[in-house]
């Protein structure tokens, strides 16, 4: 195929009631391919199963692109409404003779199939129907590519390279059936040409259908696009992804906490390389994705490269972003809203949450202390700080901090100057304050707690903690 059209990508998922993380990767190469050539991303639904593609199914998938922040251009085309588009090309195949009809019933083919058993013959269905006019009038008959059955047919793909199919493996396949609706392998044809999609970039489970595809792509005289075909997504222990090695769904990890912009850099990483990079954002990787960086070994699933890769992501996500991230987490995943005064001290505290969050509830966890009004909530261990000679302490730091200046050197000043008198390492004296202001013995630095939520929430923390009896 020329190159000089203007890229057309596109994904064309079948609804499966999810988005599974192999088409979500399909997705984004597609994406970052077109956006980076100023090309177009085309979304078309293979819903010609009808049982499977209800509009739920549907909706998760327009879902899962949502999430992932995959915009495609235009409307999304629905497969089955194209059936008589897929009709009309199968017709005009039959007028001029690359297709034919063929008036086999099952038990014929059944026939044919069983004798060339009993006979050590291939089982490809020759049909009987191929050259011949004498028609039976009225009766049903499929309409049937017209395959060659001589020479190769070459896939010359970006990724596996070039990969020749025998033809003589090949049988005439079924365009449209005796009901007159099309075959899956002909609308995807038919689709992709009417659509304009230059380049086809997806899964290697359909390496085999691409010979086939090209044979109708030459039957009706259409260029063919440019193939890539992508290996599949393991999990960690090499085998085909399954349920058992984890989330398979994108939502799952978006209900995970992971943010978008991470789960769109990891599944680049998954089977695209650009170097050494496995932190980019997505200017970068939209500069640098090409075909030649896919891979021909499948890629593993890693959880721990996630974390990592989602932790990059979050320490250098703006605050207000990163609280509006949050925000529509909790939407998703049904848990209660903040309120604005809530998102407000979140996003001031979020300097202080942000460099070791792996996901986004591990940021809110942290936050939380931001969160909470009086009296604070105590887990046991933050409860177990507060013993008679902390609460006193406690108390005499309420005084103390009544009129300082409220920086961070200042408190550090005090702080520290409390506890040497005290003859007290800075940790005794850091626990029951971690306790006051947060509940709990595990927070960010007592010094961020205090500037973020202030003098007077701060001695009114400490107050209530210092008053607490055995
Ligand atoms: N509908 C196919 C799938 O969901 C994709 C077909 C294609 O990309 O050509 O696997």
């Amino acid at each position: 195929m020329s190159t000089d059209r203007p890229i057309v990508t596109r994904i064309a998922p079948s609804p499966t009631g999810y988005m599974h993380i192999g088409t979500a990767r399909t997705g984004l190469f597609n994406w970052l391919f077109a956006r980076k050539h100023g090309g177009q991303f085309l979304l078309r639904i293979e819903d010609t199963d009808r049982e499977r593609s209800t509009p739920e199914a549907t909706q998760a998938i327009l879902d899962g692109m949502a999430w992932l922040g995959l915009d495609h251009d235009g409307e999304a085309v629905s497969q089955f409404a194209r059936a008589d588009r897929h009709r009309e090309v199968a017709e005009s195949m039959l007028a001029n003779g690359t297709a034919y009809k063929c008036f086999s019933t099952q038990e014929e083919i059944a026939a044919f199939r069983d004798a060339a058993k009993a006979e050590g013959r291939s089982t490809l269905f020759l049909s009987p129907w191929r050259d011949r006019t004498d028609h039976p009038q009225g009766a049903p008959y499929v309409i049937r590519l017209k395959a060659p059955r001589e020479g190769q047919t070459l896939i010359a793909d970006k990724v596996q390279g070039d990969v020749t199919i025998q033809n003589a493996t090949l049988d005439d396949m079924i365009l449209l059936r005796s009901d007159g609706t099309p075959t899956y392998m002909h609308a995807v044809v038919v689709d992709d040409h009417d659509m304009g999609v230059t380049h086809v970039i997806r899964g290697d489970d359909h390496l085999n259908n691409a010979a086939r595809q090209i044979q109708v792509y030459s039957a009706n005289g259409w260029e063919e696009p440019i193939w890539a075909h992508i290996p599949l997504i393991h999990g960690e222990d090499g085998k085909k992804l399954s349920k058992r090695h984890g989330a398979t769904g994108v939502m799952e990890y978006a209900e995970m906490g992971i943010p978008a912009a991470a789960m769109r850099n990891y599944l680049a990483r998954l089977g695209w390389s650009h170097g050494d990079d496995e932190l980019f954002t997505d200017a970068q990787a939209r500069d640098w994705f090409d075909l030649d960086g896919i891979g021909k070994s499948p890629a593993r699933l890693d959880m721990k490269k996630l974390g990592n890769v989602a932790g990059w992501h979050i320490a250098r996500t703006e605050d207000a972003e990163l609280v509006t991230e949050i925000t529509d987490f909790l939407a998703l995943t049904g848990q209660s809203s903040l309120s604005q005064a809530q998102k407000d001290r979140l996003t001031s505290a979020m300097y202080c949450l942000k460099d070791r969050a792996k996901s986004l509830p591990e940021l809110l966890d942290k936050g939380r202390f931001s969160l909470i009004n009086r009296p604070v909530d105590m887990d046991e261990k933050a409860r177990g700080a507060l013993d008679t000679v902390s609460r006193r302490i406690l108390s005499e730091l309420t005084t103390q901090l009544q009129n300082v200046s409220w920086d961070r050197d200042t408190l550090e000043g005090v702080l520290n100057a409390a506890a040497d008198t005290r003859g007290l390492k800075f940790g005794k004296l850091a626990a029951p304050l971690r306790a006051a202001l947060a509940g709990r013995s595990v927070t960010p630095s007592v010094f961020d707690m205090m500037l973020v939520i202030g003098r007077d929430e701060t001695l009114g923390r400490l107050t209530d903690a210092a008053s607490l009896s055995d």
